[in-house]
């Protein structure tokens, strides 16, 4: 059953109050996980004209961190960019915007999802290397490992997350000529194995969704996100930078899935 646009905003408002006691201090960090950005529709797609409005709020009225500065331990705290998969929207729409406005950001990316790279035939979203290797060249963009099929490690075994892991690393590293040292797990899923590569392969590992890091008490192979989501709007996006939305997660975990589907 599709849950309404006013079903989501009703969940978000009634979160908020508990809010205030839990949001972000200084010294916390918001990893903020946005995903498509196109406009077609659906609730992990966020709509240009928003998605600018959410950057220039961003740019204005806070501190964006890169992951690095983030991963390092900012003593002020601030929030951090990701965007996950990497399709051409990637090059073609948010790249410009992150220009314009000067915010960087971390692109996660599941190789197996570049032109040339898959199995089967490209996506017609593909992004190409040359399309990456314009957006570093921007030096606004870092780019991590997605794993390179975007696999869920929950369930796959220890040599599989290797695998995965490494050749999205080595891939990324041969094709743009940057290092690679941030990984985010597909489906915010992990398990002991991955747990022990990421901290082998990575700096860091984004892995828990709904979850502001606390200051001091952060480990950055289990870094927590918060998916950003066409239903936010500007206002709920204003309560999700200050980390106000966490309990977002529960009304999820209530439906038994994510925004986001795991096949
Ligand atoms: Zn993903």
């Amino acid at each position: 059953m599709p849950v309404s646009s006013f079903a989501r905003k009703a969940v978000k408002a009634a979160v908020l109050p508990g809010g205030l006691v839990t949001g972000r201090r200084p010294g916390d960090v918001v990893v903020l996980l946005y995903h498509r950005v196109v406009g077609a529709g659906g609730e992990i797609d966020m709509p240009p004209g928003l998605f600018e409005r959410q950057l220039e709020v961003m740019a204005a009225q806070d501190r964006v961190l890169t992951l690095d500065q983030a991963v390092a331990g900012d003593p002020e705290g601030g929030v951090v960019v990701s965007v996950d998969d990497g399709y051409r929207d990637f090059h073609d729409t948010v790249l410009p915007l992150l220009v314009r406005h000067r915010v960087p950001a971390v692109l996660y990316l599941a190789t197996g999802l570049v032109a040339g790279e898959g199995d089967g035939p490209d996506d017609p979203d593909a992004l190409t290397w040359s399309q990456l290797a314009e957006a570093v060249a921007t030096g606004l963009v870092t780019v991590g490992s997605h794993t390179h099929g975007h696999v869920d490690l929950a369930r796959a075994p220890e040599q599989v997350c290797r695998d995965e892991m490494t050749r999205s690393r080595d891939l990324i590293e041969d094709r743009l000529g940057v290092a690679c040292r941030h990984f985010a797990y597909p489906w915010a899923v992990g398990s002991p194995a991955a747990d022990r590569l990421a901290r082998e392969l990575f700096d860091s590992a984004a892995l828990d969704a709904w979850r502001t890091n606390r200051a001091g008490s952060t480990d950055p192979w289990r870094l927590g996100r918060t998916p950003l989501l066409a239903s936010d709007g500007l206002a709920f996006f204003k309560a999700k930078l200050q980390g106000r939305l966490d309990g977002e997660a529960l009304a999820y975990r209530l439906l038994g899935r994510g925004p986001w589907r795991r096949p």
